[in-house]
Formats: C-alpha cells, structure tokens, sequence
C-alpha cells in the first residue's frame, strides 16, 4: 500500500492486487521506529500515524520483577526520539487512505517477463501487462520471485494477546528463568503481551489461554489475566533473499525478508523497503530507462539492513529463551552490565532501528 500510494503520488499509473476479500481485522506489527516514521513524514503518513499511536519512551528490561536496566529511546538523537505504537489494522487504513483503491480478492499466481513488459495472471483467468511489477505481498507470495531461499526455523514458541492493562508508556521485557514476557503499551489503555511458550505444550485454545494466564499472573498483571478469553501463537523464522531486483520484477518486505517477530522490526524493513523504492521506480517509468545503479545501491542497502534486522532479532529471540539457574545470573549480569554503561545508548540505537542503512 505504502510503495503504490507513493508511486501515484508521483504520476505513475499503479494497480494494487490483494489477495484478501477484506482488511484483516488481527494484529502483528505494533511497533513503527524512528526511521520509517522520517521516511514517511514527507509524504504526511508520519502526522497521521502519530495522531493514533502512543510514544513509547524507554523500555525497561526485568527479572523476577527486579530492575535490570532501561533503555531510552527519548535520548536518541533522532527526529522522532520513540517507538509509535499503534494497532496493525490502524496502520492499515491510514496506508490505505493515501494509496490507490485496492483490487481486492485478486490474488497473483503468476508474473513472467514478456517482451518489455511483465505479465500478472490473476486467480480466475484475469490477465494484466505492466512496466514495472512490485511484489510485497508476504511470506506465501515468494514463490512468485523466487524458486527458493534459505529459511531457517527457530525453535521457539509465543503467545500473544492485546489486553487491558496499566503501565504507563514504557515496554517492559522480563527476562525470567521460564523465558521471556514482553509487554508493549498500546494506545487506549491496552498493552501487547507476548510469552514464550512451551512447544511441546497443548495447542488446543484454553490450554493456549491457561499458559498466557499463568504467564501473566507470575508478573503480577491480574487484570490483563482475568481479562484474557484467548491468545494467539506464531513461530518465528529468518529468511534473507540473495536479491530483490530481477529485471523489471522487485520484491519487498516479507516476500524478500523475514525476521524473528522478538524485536519487531519486520514492517518497518517493508516500509523502508518501499518508501526508498518508490522514487527508483517513477524515475524508471517516467524515463523509460532502468536506472540500474541506484537500483543496485537500493539493493545493497536494503539487504544489509534486513541481515541486521535478522541478527539483532535472533539475538533478542535467543536472550528471551528459558535458561538453567546458572544461564539465568549470567544473563542478568549481562543485562545489568550492558544497560548500566554507555552500551545502553547502543543497545537503544539496535532496537530503535538506528543501524538500518537507511536511518
Ligand atoms: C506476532 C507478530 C508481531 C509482529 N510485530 C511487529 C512489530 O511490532 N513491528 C514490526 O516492524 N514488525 C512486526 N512483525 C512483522 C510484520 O508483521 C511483518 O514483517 C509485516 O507484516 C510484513 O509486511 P508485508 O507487507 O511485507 O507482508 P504482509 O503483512 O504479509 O502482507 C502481504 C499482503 O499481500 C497479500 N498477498 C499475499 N499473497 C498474495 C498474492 N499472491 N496476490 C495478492 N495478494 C497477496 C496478503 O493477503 C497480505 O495482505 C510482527 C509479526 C508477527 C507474526
């Protein structure tokens, strides 16, 4: 939505397919960081995020409900010195109200170069010719890009629910013996919980539930337990595609790359991608002509910044795991020794985004 909305901003003629029916009213991505908040501000997507999100501005990692460490983002010298959290379906329709209409229940099963052109065939027989085909449609569309990419499969687990709950605008990470709970402020009142979860535990809904519950109660947050009727579950992969420009086909966000969700920095890798992207491509329609060096620097940064976006969220997947009484105190010596020195600002720059190349 991002990169059409854009590319018709600058007078370039785009069809918008979506495989779904309707906007899906679940939530992933919360969590919008520095980089793509100025990225967007240009074209006013910033302002109008903002008006719906809270600012988040530190987080404080904890164990066994004891202070380790904060990290502040409100330090960084940065243009929007925070994390804007909001609801995905949110940041949808704000995408939505500046990017062409959407043609929904068109889902693309094909795209093959033909002369100078790309054609997209569509699921029921529907055919379209274009200059130029972005794909930023997920996981489940690489294929239409790629023949194969590496994926590796972690081992964890997590549920997840949007609950009520009191806090204040900080996130707090505790870093316990049974694995990690993370909790990140939404607006209205309502706070993200993500729990690592056991897999070989029952997957049925209320065993799901009863282990968010549990989680929850051992932190102390007896209101957002009670007010629990289910949570969600996800697993968590990486993958890195080797290029993201194959003649006039491009692929972007999650189609190219894929990071652990323990960090969230995936959307905000796509709305990178595409806000960096869209000048490329109304210059390349405009002119006729490909412009092949900007693309390559595109590429080149863009995949560097996805392969630092894996790292640091493998490494934040990897500290959330459950640990052993000796791995638990060498972790929180880490923790209380890395947040309480001048490496905290380096860790507020990882999870701010501040290594993209882009930032
Ligand atoms: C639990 C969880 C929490 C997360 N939290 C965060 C966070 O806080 N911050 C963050 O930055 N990231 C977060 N992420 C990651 C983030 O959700 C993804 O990186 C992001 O949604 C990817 O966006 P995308 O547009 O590339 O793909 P998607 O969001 O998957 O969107 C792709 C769209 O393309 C459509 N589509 C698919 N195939 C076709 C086809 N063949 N034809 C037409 N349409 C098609 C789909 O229906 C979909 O609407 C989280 C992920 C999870 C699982």
């Amino acid at each position: 939505m991002l990169v059409a909305g854009l590319l018709q901003r600058s007078g370039v003629e785009v069809a918008l397919l979506e495989r779904r029916p309707a906007l899906s009213p679940g939530s992933r991505a919360i969590g919008i960081h520095a980089p793509a908040l100025a990225a967007l501000e240009p074209s006013g997507i910033t302002d109008e995020l903002l008006a719906h999100a809270l600012r988040v501005s530190r987080g404080e990692a904890r164990s066994e409900g004891r202070l380790l460490g904060t990290v502040r983002f409100d330090r960084l010298s940065v243009r929007f010195p925070f994390v804007a959290t909001l609801p995905q379906s949110v940041t949808e329709r704000v995408l939505a109200g500046s990017a062409p209409p959407i043609r929904r229940a068109a889902e693309v099963t094909a795209v093959r170069p033909e002369g100078r052109r790309m054609r997209v065939w569509i699921k029921g027989g529907d055919q379209l010719v274009a200059r130029v085909v972005l794909v930023a449609a997920g996981v489940s569309a690489r294929r239409l890009v790629y023949r194969r990419i590496r994926v590796r499969e972690y081992p964890d687990r997590y549920l997840m629910a949007d609950l009520p709950a009191p806090g204040g605008p900080v996130a707090v990470v505790n870093l316990d013996r049974v694995g990690v709970l993370e909790s990140f402020p939404l607006p209205d009142g309502f706070r993200r919980f993500v729990a690592w979860d056991d897999a070989a535990g029952d997957a049925a809904p209320e065993a799901r539930a009863n282990r968010m519950r549990d989680a929850l109660e051992r932190r102390g947050q007896h209101d957002a337990a009670g007010s629990l009727i289910s949570a969600s579950a996800f697993r968590v992969r990486r993958a890195v595609a080797p290029a993201l420009v194959h003649g006039a086909l491009v692929a972007l966000g999650d189609t190219a790359h894929e990071v652990s969700p323990i960090g969230g920095q995936g959307m905000n890798l796509g709305l990178l991608d595409a806000a960096t992207l869209a000048p490329l491509v109304a210059d390349w329609v405009h002119t006729g002509v490909r412009p092949d060096a900007e693309l390559r620097r595109w590429e080149r940064d863009r995949l560097a910044s996805a392969r630092t976006a894996a790292l640091l969220a493998s490494l934040n997947t990897g500290l959330g795991r459950p640990l052993g009484p000796a791995g638990d105190a060498a972790r929180r010596a880490l923790l209380r020794v890395g947040l309480g020195t001048p490496a905290e600002a380096v860790f507020a720059r990882a999870y701010a985004m501040g290594f993209d190349r882009d930032a």
